[in-house]
């Protein structure tokens, strides 16, 4: 906390981690006084940059670029690049240190890391989209590589930019590798890789929910953002059979009580992805439809809540409007949505309740498949993809249960999560010595 006191989110996931991770090591002498855990919380290295660009109007912008390489114990760095306005050292340090227990539970051998910028993209032409993601990578392309760091999309990055990342590195190197996840089909991305976040999310929710003889089938669901794994979740779940009553983005929620359907979903999909709107505009199209603006969709009833937009965005009172009209499973789609509040509370309620870094891993899993074909030079089908995503969240699903059930037999799958993510990579730090 001296060191990080400035970083409020980072001390937040850290301090998750520490709580159920301590005592784990004070019970087992070969990670005790090994100082394993504060090794860990320093990145093993943080870079920060100048990213100048020119707008349409020919005026000159300066943002702040950033790479966080947090821990290669186990593989080559690997995590999303986030642009949004809030971009800071703090939520990139948060991002990449939850980063590292996520990809090391996904059973595939990838480090941690994060990075973005503080850009913004809304609002902007495709053009200077463009210019500014040419103008990121002219400074990250020095620090990355197909075995050093394999970044990919998160919040604000999506297919275009990582094609127009993508064109940027290859130029500066001259060689077509790996080395972003998330490309398109036609020039090294995988199937699944776009739906793979939201439908792994489902699938650890399924998991989760057959532990207690449920499933989705006619359950109402809950989901927040419109974005990427909101979407997808949302697609994942109506294909099992439920209801899905709202999406959001940050200007408010809109509450379908007739369900979104497939072909609303495909409205919202062309309204977000093509046409770059707001949430807001779905009650033009869907009169019967409500929107709640400056709203978080918490208070609305629902057997299923699925946070999908961002951190911190789900906090203890309305984990209490949640418990009280009878949600039964919490399963974040994004990182970090839930407060320490408001899992406190789900703990309290022994509702089932899983932490991003567990549900939500489906998307760098995929992304691990897709650095796979990549080095093997083959595609994979999209049944192959899909079923090999399904393997590694049931996977990740049972090494919950195994660390993070309790002699009562409620599944703490935070604590889960935390431990089975943090064994593997102490072994492998240790193993390599102080390094
Ligand atoms: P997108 O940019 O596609 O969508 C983000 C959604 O969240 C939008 O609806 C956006 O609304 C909303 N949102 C963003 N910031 C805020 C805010 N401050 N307050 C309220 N709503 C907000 O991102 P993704 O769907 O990719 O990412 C969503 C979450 O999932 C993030 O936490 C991300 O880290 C996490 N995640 C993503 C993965 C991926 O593969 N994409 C993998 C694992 C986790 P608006 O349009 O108004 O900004």
């Amino acid at each position: 906390k001296t060191r990080n006191g400035h970083e409020p989110e980072f001390i937040q996931a850290v301090q998750e981690v520490a709580e159920t991770v301590i005592p784990y090591i004070a019970d087992h002498d070969i990670y005790n006084g090994k100082n394993i855990l504060l090794r860990m919380v320093e990145p093993e290295r943080l870079i920060s940059f100048r990213v100048s660009w020119v707008d349409d109007n020919g005026n000159i912008h300066v943002n702040r670029g950033y790479r966080v390489q947090m821990n290669s114990a186990i593989g080559p760095y690997k995590g999303g690049l986030r642009f949004h306005p809030s971009v800071n050292a703090s939520i990139l340090k948060f991002l990449a240190f939850e980063q590292v227990f996520k990809n090391s539970l996904t059973t595939l051998p990838m480090g941690g890391g994060k990075g973005g910028s503080d850009f913004d993209p809304k609002g902007k032409s495709d053009d200077e989209v463009m210019r500014f993601c040419h103008a990121f990578m002219g400074e990250l392309s020095r620090h990355i590589g197909p075995n050093t760091d394999v970044p990919a999309g998160d919040i604000g990055v999506g297919g275009r930019e990582i094609g127009f990342l993508f064109g940027m590195y290859k130029k500066i190197r001259n060689e077509f590798t790996g080395v972003l996840t998330g490309k398109g089909r036609s020039w090294g991305g995988s199937l699944i890789r776009p739906e793979a976040t939201g439908y792994g999310t489902v699938y650890f929710a399924q998991s989760m929910l057959k532990t207690q003889g449920h499933d989705f089938s006619g359950k109402n669901v809950v989901i927040s953002g419109s974005g990427n794994v909101a979407q997808y979740a949302a697609e994942k779940a109506l294909q099992l059979g439920a209801k899905i009553l709202t999406l959001s983005d940050s200007q408010g929620y809109i509450l379908d009580k007739d369900g979104i359907d497939e072909e609303k979903l495909a409205f919202v999909m062309d309204l977000k992805n093509n046409k770059r709107g707001r949430i807001s505009e779905y009650v033009n199209k869907y009169p019967s439809a409500s929107f709640h603006k400056g709203e978080t969709p918490w208070n609305v009833a629902c057997d299923i809540a699925l946070p999908c937009a961002t951190q911190n965005e789900l906090g203890g009172d309305a984990a209490k409007s949640l418990i009280k009209n009878g949600c039964i499973c919490v399963a974040e789609g994004a990182n970090m949505p839930s407060t320490p509040e408001a899992i406190h509370e789900f703990h309290e309620a022994k509702i089932l309740f899983a932490p991003g870094k567990a549900s939500n891993a489906g998307g760098v899993a995929t992304s691990g498949l897709e650095m796979s074909q990549n080095s093997l030079r083959i595609s994979w089908t999209r049944e192959e993809v899909d079923q090999r995503l399904k393997v590694i969240m049931e996977d990740i699903h049972n090494s919950c249960i195994e660390y993070g059930k309790d002699k009562d037999g409620y599944c703490n799958y935070v604590k889960g999560a935390n431990i089975a993510g943090f064994v593997k990579v102490a072994d492998a730090m240790l193993a390599q010595g102080v390094i």
